[in-house]
């Protein structure tokens, strides 16, 4: 089973798509291992998008993921991160398939309401990045006979 970390951002918080969102990624089968709303430092937004620096954009993105709580998840599941980044979307709405999280309600790329983790490595760095180890819990998921 493999977790990845996905995280509501601020626009999402505030146009309410909590609920929406979690109930998704609860329907396809993934089980929740932790989920808190946190705001985000500077230093944590500069870790969680250090790919990023030396993009132009990377000044008004860490503004944007500190302006405001999100909410910050681990999720797990087979293939849990190839599994929600289809589910969340292209990161360019315009390119987002009808169906996916950005397709269905983002309108622009620096609003596009999720975050979700691209690799194994990049997974295991954010969840760390805002968890404490012991915030995220193990437990039997009933339905997993059903679902693998
Ligand atoms: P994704 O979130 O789909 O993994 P990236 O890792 O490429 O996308 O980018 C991280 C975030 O930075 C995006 O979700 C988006 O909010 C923002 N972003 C990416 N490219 C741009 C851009 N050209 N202009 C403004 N914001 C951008
Ligand atoms: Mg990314």
């Amino acid at each position: 089973m493999e977790k990845t970390f996905l995280m509501v951002k601020p626009d999402g918080i505030q146009r309410g798509l909590i609920g929406e969102i979690v109930t998704r990624f609860e329907k396809k089968g993934l089980k929740l291992c932790a989920g808190k709303m946190m705001v985000v430092s500077e230093e944590q937004a500069k870790t969680h998008y250090i790919e990023h620096e030396s993009k132009p954009f990377f000044g008004s993105l860490i503004r944007y993921i500190t302006s405001g709580p999100v909410f910050a998840m681990v999720w797990e599941g087979k293939d849990a991160i190839a599994l929600t980044r289809s589910m969340i979307g292209a990161t360019k709405p315009t390119e987002a398939a009808p169906g996916t999280i950005r397709g269905d309600y983002a309108m622009e790329m620096s609003r596009n309401i999720i975050h979700g983790s691209d690799s194994a490595e990049s997974a295991e760095r954010e969840i760390a990045n805002m968890f404490d180890a012991d915030e995220l819990l193990s437990y039997e998921q009933v339905t997993a006979k059903w679902l693998y």
